[in-house]
């Protein structure tokens, strides 16, 4: 096993890899940005080390910056949690090529999944089914056109290098689509630098069904059920519960065992994360995140397993500990985030925490790096908490999460907390009968 641990990340995420840490016996290293040097996770772990000023770039992904880190503390592994440096092939080729293990999959399917044609390509191959659409990239309008004919209107273009909802277009008829194409690969060209897109049939009221899956890297696989993350505002979650309420336990083992069957053929190493549309009963691939997700913990909660602490074990060469008849659903868990943002616009709101209190009691787990007095940087993101409740069934966890919001206090700043009183009083959250375009139609009602 590892002796030390560097955690390339900040926040809640990196208190978390420092709790299964030290719960291992390992020792952990932060690292932080000058305006990080107050945070919870510089006082909580071993030893803590300045990587660069403020802007994300300069520090949090400084690739250098941080292998420097690494061979100054001596730390034998990185930990990317999510965001920043956790799906970067090239930072993971950089990290190995210092003989330091990087906690996750390898650069190669990081790189596979991250190109979301040759995604699409490699679930196609793998038995995943796919939205349909076009066979790879498409080059220019009038084979945009032919593909809108083939498959029907509505579709949508979407940017192979897409990421956080940006490079995608819907075309509702044939007249729109010249101007879906020019406009996404625009898009798409000065966001991620790469201007190819692909087309896919859009669908109108699906789910956002998402399957965990783990890998050991030599070829076993086991997948941990599914999250329903339709809940969404600008496609950003912001409420994840599981098991999903419209999956019967047939259907969960149906495209869990798929996915788990094409991670052990991949061989795939870690925790991964496949993400589907769910609609009329059937599952359409949209693409795999290849990390810790956010919301993992409210599949921690039913399946009683600490995922941060497999990925270490699995990292430094030993079995997984589970199996998949282990892996059996209890219970319903809810995750709701908690963002420092002032409502009705979603407008950051960093600012100094003058009280803070956590709730607790049975099946209420607060993943937060706040305190009494933390000042809240401007320069990240603008996750502050996420408040993950565990009940035996869905109305328990639901009755559990409104104890729970009603006992947290966070003064000082502005936060969506009150969104999510508001949210639980909605019909559709509790009977758990919602789309992907539930809420944004919810907000433009209620806010
Ligand atoms: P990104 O990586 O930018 O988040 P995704 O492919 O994961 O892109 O899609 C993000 C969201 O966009 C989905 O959760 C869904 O809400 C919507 N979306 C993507 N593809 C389709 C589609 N074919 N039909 C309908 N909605 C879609």
């Amino acid at each position: 096993m590892f002796r030390k641990i560097l955690i390339a990340n900040r926040g809640e995420i990196a208190l978390r890899v420092i709790r299964a840490c030290r719960e291992m016996g390992i020792e952990s290293v932060a690292v932080h940005s000058t305006a990080d040097a107050d945070a919870m996770h510089v006082r909580m772990a071993d030893e803590a080390i300045c990587i660069g000023p403020p802007p994300g770039t300069d520090s949090y992904l400084s690739m250098s910056a941080i292998l420097s880190a690494c061979e100054i503390t001596g730390a034998e592994a990185i930990h990317p949690g999510y965001g920043f440096l956790s799906e970067n092939a090239a930072f993971v080729q950089a990290v190995e090529d210092h003989g330091i293990k990087f906690i996750g999959p390898s650069a190669e399917h990081i790189r596979m999944m991250g190109d979301k044609i040759t995604a699409k390509e490699t679930a196609l191959r793998l038995g995943i089914p796919c939205v349909p659409g076009s066979a790879g990239g498409v080059a220019d309008v009038d084979a945009a056109r032919a593909i809108g004919e083939e498959f029907g209107y509505p579709v949508i273009v979407k940017a192979t290098a897409g990421g956080g909802g940006r490079g995608m277009k819907l075309a509702k008829s044939a007249d729109e689509i010249e101007v879906a194409f020019k406009s996404a690969r625009t898009e798409a060209k000065a966001a991620f630098g790469n201007e190819e897109v692909y087309i896919e049939k859009y669908l109108g009221t699906p789910r956002h069904i998402e399957v965990q899956v783990f890998g050991d890297g030599k070829g076993r696989a086991v997948h941990l059920g599914e999250r329903d993350c339709s809940l969404q505002r600008r496609h950003q979650k912001v409420f994840e519960e599981a098991p999903g309420p419209s999956i019967t336990p047939e259907l969960r083992d149906h495209i869990g065992m798929i996915c788990a069957n094409a991670v052990a053929e991949m061989k795939y190493e870690g925790a991964g994360t496949i993400e589907f549309l769910y609609e009329n009963g059937e599952f359409f691939f949209i693409e795999m995140n290849t990390r810790l997700q956010v919301e993992h913990p409210v599949t921690e909660a039913i399946m009683g397993v600490d995922l941060v602490r497999e990925q270490i074990r699995v990292a430094a060469g030993e079995e997984l500990s589970f199996h998949q008849e282990d892996l059996q659903v209890q219970g319903h868990a809810i995750e709701v985030r908690i963002n420092a943002e002032k409502l009705p616009n979603f407008s950051p709101c960093p600012g100094t925490i003058s009280q803070y209190h956590a709730p607790g009691g049975l099946g209420v787990r607060m993943d937060s790096a706040l305190y009494d007095g933390y000042r809240i940087p401007p320069y990240y993101d603008s996750l502050i908490a996420k408040l993950i409740v565990h009940g035996r069934d869905r109305p328990e966890a639901l009755a559990r999460l409104n104890r729970a919001l009603g006992e947290l206090i966070v003064d000082g700043i502005d936060t969506t907390v009150p969104l999510f009183h508001n949210l639980l009083q909605a019909e559709a959250v509790q009977t758990g009968d919602y789309t992907i375009h539930w809420l944004e139609k919810w907000l433009d009602e209620n806010l």
